[in-house]
């Protein structure tokens, strides 16, 4: 009987931006993966988180960008989704 390495969802949620950030070694990354492979709600936060951090890198690199694009960029992303799934 193999070991359970299984991560919890908090353990992936405490982990997610060094993991976006790539400061975690492998191994972890892997269970990181295996985890999110199991786990929609994971899979869902890390697809809302990259890509709210690409949009903020967007925009950061677009000062001029016009508000109501900006707006309408982050409305796309269903931020709600992710807002009430932490209320
Ligand atoms: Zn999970």
């Amino acid at each position: 009987m193999k070991h359970n390495h299984d991560l919890r969802c908090e353990d992936l949620l405490g982990n997610l931006s060094n993991f976006i950030d790539g400061e975690l070694d492998e191994g972890l990354c892997d269970q990181l993966r295996q985890h999110m492979v199991g786990c929609e709600d994971c899979r869902v936060v890390f697809d809302t988180t990259t890509r709210t951090i690409y949009l903020y890198q967007t925009t950061a690199m677009r000062p001029d960008l016009p508000n109501d694009v900006r707006e309408r960029l982050f409305d796309k992303l269903n931020l709600d989704d992710l807002k009430n799934k932490n209320a």
